[in-house]
């Protein structure tokens, strides 16, 4: 069987990686014993590995049903790119190539085979599978977006239903379903629908720590708040969501016009178009994509460093999904909601075209637990999570209000005052017309209804007008007046307002200040590594434009990044950092490695001039004397000379090299250096042997060293 330990040896050799992701670990091991699997992880938990690496261990083939083409091709060629031998079969294929990958299916050569289900379904491809079933085994059929067969799920595809067939025609082959849909409901269907027996569920926590969560305040330029938003991420990649087509062309023009990298995606596109934007969205030509909710089904960017929903989302599961697109890759992300009250009534107009009573009743649950998230005083993961059902204790220290709590103030008073004011307009007005009152506004309205008798006319001067609508909305929100859903918002009164009139209630309400946006930090990596980061990323898409790969395919961010802070000298060290598996030191190693040196190069500190004793030592060698002669002459030990030597052949002064050491010797120690780099004279023995000396090893470093200099 396979040893614990040996999995993560496995894990480095194929992906790169160090070590499991929470859950991965035994998922792995049940699916290597032949176990039907149900794996719900939030996106970005690492699904995918869950099949590819016992695919890799078993012999045979793993069936892999995924419902989009576009997600096929990426998954294969990130296979590929870490040398697994992996396809796809599609509709898109020619003939020939057709031919040719299913041949090299049936010679064994391919461990992962990725096929939509309604090519898996149909007879001539069933006949493939039991040519395949005969001559090397399936290992398993691993269903991605497993929800699209329940009708409870918000994605569902018949063709999915038929998939239980394949159980009949292979009973004893192990079936995983993975998928990214929480409820339980779906989960339950899953498992129904796919006849899978007695399973092994993996219920991930749907928390994702590492994206940061924050609702601004839309202001009155809200423009030039989004703009600022997003020069503050430093140029990495993210998504601006808005509601409408025109929105979508609007704000990508304008940003285009302030020197973002945007391009709009929406379903009135054609379709041409809509995988032009996205794939040069993918392979980082444009930083910034400005989308209706059509965009992100089918993409899987990991480096999406941020998702900003320029407008209300349509639900807390839309936003939950929508802003789970960023920081796939496990590394910080940010996630901002512009909220305005005016957005409410906006949708709120929607939901009352709606003539389907039931309709408009769901539509209104959603919009109030938007607003509850928008609004909300409380941790962000808390009511979130609550919507799956997670219990979240709070104080995740990566949201806004965890952050920076707003102050909570005692505004009974107030609300005394406006509730009364909203009494005495006999409850008949909205908010806007109680505030005109209580600020003793002077407009027609006022007088036309004989308002500005009231008691309550302009007994509120102290307050601003934004005030008296954040207390309104407050008292809304927490139930404590009520407000009629017919599209003129008219208050009114409910029992909790009573009470506090009677002074049997307080009040209490969150009064926001205006938060900084948080800036992309990417980790707090120092100025310098910041700019070796910049050119590393600048390597790795030339590369992938070379190979026609999105970057992120050839290393993650995440990577990139513990290359610039470490900066390692050599193919050993950059082999250990995490994302670089064996096919990737190969293929990349070198190259990464000399942008590395010749930064490393440019940033080092100036070359200070040779010593007095390193001239002394100079004037000897100038005149031909051996290391011992000039031992001799100057008093000094041999290896005190080699020091001077070697230090003098660094910094670039006229030593013959050739002189002491042969050239065959000094290529040997070069090509040591090379590969386990500078910094341990010792380590670089161990490799040469005891045929050479420390003294050679020391004056080829310097004349390398030198030799890097000058890259
Ligand atoms: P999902 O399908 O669950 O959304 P993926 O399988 O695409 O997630 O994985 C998300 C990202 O995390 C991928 O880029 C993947 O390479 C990376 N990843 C998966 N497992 C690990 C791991 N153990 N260590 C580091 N990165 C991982
Ligand atoms: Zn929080």
């Amino acid at each position: 069987m396979y040893e614990l330990h040996t999995l993560e040896t496995y894990l480095k050799q194929f992906f790169g990686y160090d070590s499991f992701r929470p859950g991965q670990r035994q998922i792995i091991e049940e699916a290597l014993q032949g176990q039907d699997l149900l794996i719900v992880m939030p996106t970005g938990g690492g699904k995918s590995l869950c099949y590819q690496l016992p695919a890799l261990l078993k012999p045979g083939l793993m069936v892999v049903v995924s419902p989009l083409i576009a997600l096929m091709q990426d998954q294969v060629d990130a296979l590929l790119d870490n040398g697994i031998g992996a396809t796809f079969l599609n509709s898109s294929l020619e003939l020939s190539e057709m031919r040719s990958r299913s041949q090299a299916i049936l010679n064994g050569k391919i461990k992962l085979l990725y096929v939509a289900p309604e090519r898996l379904l149909n007879p001539g491809f069933l006949d493939f599978l039991d040519n395949i079933q005969a001559r090397i085994g399936i290992t398993g059929f691993a269903i991605d977006e497993a929800h699209c067969v329940s009708e409870w799920g918000h994605d569902f595809r018949p063709e999915y239903r038929q998939l239980q067939r394949l159980r009949q025609r292979y009973p004893q082959t192990p079936v995983l379903a993975l998928t990214a849909t929480a409820t339980k409901r779906v989960q339950k269907d899953i498992i129904q629908q796919l006849h899978l027996k007695t399973p092994s569920c993996h219920i991930a926590s749907f928390n994702r720590p590492n994206l940061y969560y924050e609702v601004q305040r839309k202001q009155r330029q809200n423009y030039n708040q989004l703009l600022k938003a997003i020069r503050q991420q430093n140029g990495n990649s993210g998504i601006v969501y808005c509601l409408s087509r025109r929105k979508v062309e609007e704000t990508a023009t304008r940003l285009h016009r302030d020197g973002i990298a945007a391009l709009p995606y929406h379903a009135g596109m054609t379709s041409r178009q809509r995988t032009d934007n996205q794939n040069r969205f993918i392979r980082d030509d444009v930083q910034v994509i400005v989308a209706t909710i059509a965009f992100g089904m089918g993409i899987d960017k990991p480096d999406v460093r941020f998702v900003f929903h320029y407008d209300l989302p349509r639900n807390l599961e839309g936003y939950y999904q929508e802003s789970g697109r960023a920081g796939r890759d496990g590394e910080n992300a940010n996630c901002i909601l512009f909220y305005s009250p005016g957005d409410i009534y906006r949708v709120e107009y929607f939901i009352n075209q709606k003539t389907n009573p039931d309709e408009q009743r769901i539509a209104q649950e959603n919009l109030r637990q938007i607003i509850d998230y928008a609004e909300g005083t409380v941790c962000r993961r808390t009511i979130q999570l609550s919507y799956f059902g997670e219990r979240f204790p709070g104080n995740c220290g990566n949201c806004d209000n965890c952050l920076n709590p707003q102050p909570i103030e005692d505004w009974t008073i107030e609300a005394q005052k406006f509730l009364s004011c909203v009494a005495r307009c006999r409850e008949k007005f909205g908010i806007t017309h109680i505030i005109d009152v209580l600020r003793g506004s002077r407009k027609k309205k006022v007088e036309q209804y004989g308002h500005h008798l009231l008691s309550t006319y302009g007994i509120g001067k102290d307050k601003s007008k934004d005030q008296w609508k954040l207390l309104a909305r407050s008292l809304l929100h927490q139930g404590l007046m009520s407000k009629t859903t017919d599209g003129y918002g008219v208050l009114k009164l409910n029992k909790k307002s009573w009470e506090i009139l009677r002074k049997q209630r307080s009040v209490s309400i969150a009064v926001p200040h205006q938060k900084a946006v948080k800036s992309q930090d990417t980790s707090s990596l120092s100025v310098e590594a910041e700019m070796l980061f910049d050119r590393l990323r600048s390597l790795r898409k030339r590369l992938a434009d070379a190979n026609n790969v999105p970057p992120y395919v050839i290393f993650h961010d995440s990577s990139l990044r513990v290359m610039a802070r470490d900066r390692p000298q050599s193919l050993a060290d950059f082999g250990d950092i995490s994302g670089v598996g064996q096919r990737k030191l190969e293929q990349y190693g070198k190259e990464f490695l000399s942008e590395i040196r010749a930064f490393c190069y440019e940033h080092q500190p100036p070359v200070s001039l040779p010593s007095d004793t390193q001239m002394a030592t100079l004037q000897l060698c100038q005149q031909g004397l051996s290391i011992e002669e000039m031992a001799e002459r100057r008093q000094m030990k041999p290896s005190t000379i080699v020091s001077h030597l070697s230090e003098l052949i660094e910094r670039g002064q006229p030593v013959e090299i050739n002189f002491f050491i042969s050239g065959i010797r000094q290529k040997q120690i070069v090509v040591v250096i090379e590969q386990v780099g500078d910094q341990s004279l010792t380590a670089i023995r161990e490799v040469l042997g005891e045929d050479y000396s420390y003294d050679e090893i020391k004056l080829v470093r310097g004349w390398w060293r030198n030799q890097k200099r000058r890259i």
